[in-house]
């Protein structure tokens, strides 16, 4: 399958200091993230600029993304939409080992895009900073619930994990 992200780069290698940019809505489908944030039948936002350099192409701009996942706390289901300015180089004689290639007279945006957009996507989100998570015990959401499981014994957990850790530390 062919990429819907492969430009034709021809005219700009011809002329350094030519830009082209690129403003399209791909279906996330077509980067096949196998990730469970990135939000099924959603689209990235790919807007950049490409722009000829003597010994390369940079590309830069902005990725937008929609993503899903649940508060690390209390595993409340949370959706968000994540923005990442980009700046990447292209090369058709590789000499920096961080750039992505441009074969024959094309280049690919689609797998630079689809790790920027992976390492944009948040791995551990809070629904709120200073959420209170679940109750160790009985599992209740603290809230917008509040359970009667003794405070005591939490505490008295707590204590013990503390004299844990100073044993340790002698
Ligand atoms: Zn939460
Ligand atoms: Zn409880």
């Amino acid at each position: 399958m062919a990429s819907p992200l492969l430009v034709n780069v021809a005219e700009l290698l011809r002329r350094a200091g030519s830009i082209r940019e690129i403003d399209r809505q791909i279906d996330v489908a077509e980067f096949v993230f196998d990730d469970a944030r990135i939000v099924e039948g959603s689209k990235v936002d790919v807007a950049l600029t490409l722009e000829a350099l003597t010994d390369g192409i940079v590309v830069h701009g902005k990725l937008q993304a929609d993503w899903k996942f649940e508060c690390r706390r209390c595993l409340r289901p949370l959706t968000g939409h994540t923005e990442v300015e980009v700046q990447e180089l292209y090369q058709a004689v590789i000499s920096d080992p961080d750039a992505y290639p441009i074969t024959g007279e094309q280049l690919d945006l689609l797998e630079m895009a689809r790790e920027n957009v992976l390492l944009a996507v948040p791995l551990a989100p809070l629904c709120r900073a200073d959420c209170p998570g679940l109750c160790p015990q009985c599992g209740a959401d603290l809230q917008s619930a509040s359970c009667s499981c003794s405070r005591q014994v939490r505490d008295e957990r707590w204590a013990a994990l503390d004299a844990l850790k100073t044993d340790e530390n002698q």
